[in-house]
């Protein structure tokens, strides 16, 4: 039997779809309060309304139900947020807002160097410039996305093994020059390691894009977004259906990479945040 076939995981990701459908109601992502920028405001409220929303910035976040008329809301915090008050607006039969209070946090500075062919990623020429402005928008409408269908119910796993080299948030200088921060974190590893999905999701990028080289982003559902970056290959096509841990690529050093590396980004709310604070701790 071919068990790579097509239609087989075809059949695989509809018998997972059904599986999930019973536990919807009772699995819910575990995450710890940690309003500061790049981390995740953690709000309960209560509601009797079937399917509430809540929006932060105009922009919805994810939502999920706890239990009864228990549900919370998982608002991603930008890393250049001010600190302060902020507000959250739920709508159910109407709407209102709750407020809550983002804390400073000192994110270190990282000094790199790049050197050579590499030099094109400090100040990219007018060439670079035009594919760079046509990438934004594939790369902007990717963080876009908003399923309001769960297509994952737990905490992310480590899409590979290898040691962190950079940590989220880090304040990035690039030959000498402030350039964004660090907008996910960095796991060493060999070309060729097997990259894994760290949720289950829907594929919505495949691509080779300027910075990010080869790239895959998965779309997990209410706004929850992994992305995969400096690929050597990419094993996933759009629109694929991927379970939890299932191969989507190898380490590479495409894009600005000053060596092999997997870079792991994730978007809540368009907005990245820390992705140590979605991994299941109790493992
Ligand atoms: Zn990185």
């Amino acid at each position: 039997m071919v068990l790579s076939s097509p239609r087989l995981k075809k059949l695989k990701h509809i018998k997972y779809l059904l599986l999930l459908i019973p536990f919807n109601a009772l699995a819910i992502l575990s995450v710890a309060n940690t309003p500061i920028p790049g981390g995740i405001a953690v709000i309960d409220f209560q509601t009797n309304h079937a399917n509430p929303s809540a929006y932060y910035s105009k922009v919805p976040v994810y939502v999920q139900h706890i239990n009864d008329t228990h549900w919370q809301a998982l608002v991603g915090i930008p890393l250049l947020a001010k600190i302060g008050q902020k507000q959250l607006t739920i709508k159910d039969f109407s709407e209102r807002h709750v407020n809550f209070d983002i804390s400073d946090h000192g994110y270190q500075e990282q000094h790199i160097t790049l050197t050579g062919k590499k030099k094109k990623y400090v100040n990219p020429n007018l060439a670079h410039m035009d594919r760079i402005k046509q990438e934004r928008p594939i790369l902007s409408k990717a963080r876009q996305t908003f399923s309001n269908e769960q297509l994952s119910n737990t905490n992310l796993i480590r899409p590979v093994d290898g040691v962190m080299t950079s940590p989220f948030g880090f304040k990035r200088f690039y030959n000498g020059q402030a350039r964004r921060p660090h907008t996910g974190v960095d796991y060493a590893g060999d070309i060729g390691t097997e990259i894994k999905a760290a949720a289950a999701g829907r594929v919505i990028i495949s691509d080779s894009f300027f910075f990010n080289g080869n790239a895959v982003f998965i779309d997990h559902g209410q706004g929850l977004i992994s992305a995969y970056i400096h690929l050597d290959k990419r094993l996933v096509e759009p629109g694929q259906l991927l379970t939890q841990g299932e191969i989507i690529g190898t380490i590479g050093q495409t894009g600005r990479a000053t060596g092999p590396h997997l870079h792991f980004g994730v978007y809540l709310n368009q907005t990245v945040i820390n992705p140590n604070l979605l991994f299941n701790h109790e493992i």
